[in-house]
């Protein structure tokens, strides 16, 4: 695969935010991006990286009207000075490939994906921030471009990857968050789309995620679409519990994400001495377990957080505090060894970084 490689201008590049407490989450992007386009008579084409800035698409662009994108998140993690490492990223290329055939969209080679990728950051690797916690986040994203408002799968798209240069998560402290679980609002139903990274899922999730910060919640917790009972996400995390010393996730239903970092917990977890179980969780039985005490931890999971621990569900205006809203030592225990990984700390048994 040829990458054209245009170059940045002094006045195209951007000014670096020097203070990591300023970084925050996608606020800031890196000075190039990469892009490709794809037409259903050519296939892929003009691979290229060049400088970040806006792209020229007609109102008429199908992804404006019917939402016929897919995209996907990963980080780079500095190790020292020379070296920069991503974490599992062909699992994003294989879970990229569900969601566009899902989306109707044209599968995206791995060579695009995977050496694209590295290729950019490469390019970019002063970007990556150095203090702890801090990580370059990576957005490919697959849009349809065709000009054309028939609803039909587009015969022209783009890839592109974006970086964005991000703060730690946990900057003031590993803090537990408080979940509203909706019951009436749902996600996604079994059939639809909630497998797969695209869009449409975001955006049917706002209203629920803007009440529950009005009503003093970090995030929604999301229940299965038919029974409105068996849980499923949480925010955009996936959802683990420890109950009676057990590691406890629902699984996969089809109607919600199959996370990197859910899929990385499970392989992890035997290795530290963890039970793990595979069930369906009933917002009920959890209630109860939580209030006499068998649900001991509840955390989420995600690459923006990795982990990030439940300190409290309020259900039907009921409010129950997990564990005394303290971090449970499972739930810190994985953070520890799965960052630990990420940032070069601990050593990688399962071979899932890639040094550039
Ligand atoms: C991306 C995402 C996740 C987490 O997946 P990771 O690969 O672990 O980052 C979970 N739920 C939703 C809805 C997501 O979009």
């Amino acid at each position: 695969m040829e990458i054209r490689i245009e170059p940045v201008q002094e006045n195209q590049k951007k000014r670096k935010c020097t203070n990591p407490a300023e970084l925050g989450f996608g606020r800031y992007f890196t000075d190039r991006m990469l892009v490709a386009d794809w037409s259903e008579r050519e296939g892929w084409f003009d691979v290229r990286i060049v400088p970040y800035g806006p792209f020229m698409l007609e109102p008429s662009a199908a992804v404006f009207h019917y939402g016929q994108e897919a995209f996907e998140g990963l980080k780079a993690y500095r190790w020292n000075a020379d070296s920069v490492a991503l974490f599992r990223p062909e699992m994003n290329l294989k879970r990229l490939i569900r969601s566009a055939t899902r989306l109707a969209l044209p599968e995206v080679p791995a060579d695009l994906f995977i050496e694209g990728m590295k290729e950019l950051v490469r390019l970019e690797r002063d970007w990556v921030p150095e203090s702890e916690g801090t990580s370059l986040y990576i957005r490919p994203a697959l849009i349809a471009t065709e000009e054309a408002l028939g609803v039909r799968p587009a015969a022209k798209c783009r890839f592109f990857i974006i970086l964005s240069p991000v703060g730690a998560y946990y900057a003031t402290g590993f803090k537990p968050v408080r979940i509203l679980v909706e019951d009436r609002m749902v996600r996604a139903a079994p059939g639809g789309t909630g497998e797969a990274k695209t869009g449409g899922n975001y955006a049917a999730s706002l209203i629920a995620g803007r009440e529950a910060v009005k009503r003093g919640f970090d995030q929604v917790l999301w229940l299965d679409a038919i029974q409105h009972r068996y849980v499923e996400e949480v925010g955009a995390m996936n959802i683990f519990f420890v109950i009676d010393n057990r590691l406890v996730t629902p699984p996969l239903s089809g109607s919600f994400l199959e996370g990197i970092t859910r899929d990385s917990i499970l392989k992890l977890a035997p290795t530290l001495g963890l039970t793990v179980e595979k069930r369906p969780a009933a917002i009920d039985d959890l209630m109860n377990g939580i209030r006499n005490g068998s649900v001991q931890e509840v955390f989420g999971a995600g690459t923006a957080a990795v982990v990030s621990p439940v300190g409290a569900l309020c259900y039907q205006n009921e409010l129950a505090t997990i564990g005394g809203g303290t971090v449970g030592p499972v739930t810190q225990l994985l953070y520890d060894t799965l960052t630990g990984i990420q940032y070069g700390r601990l050593p990688d048994r399962f071979g899932w970084m890639q040094e550039l």
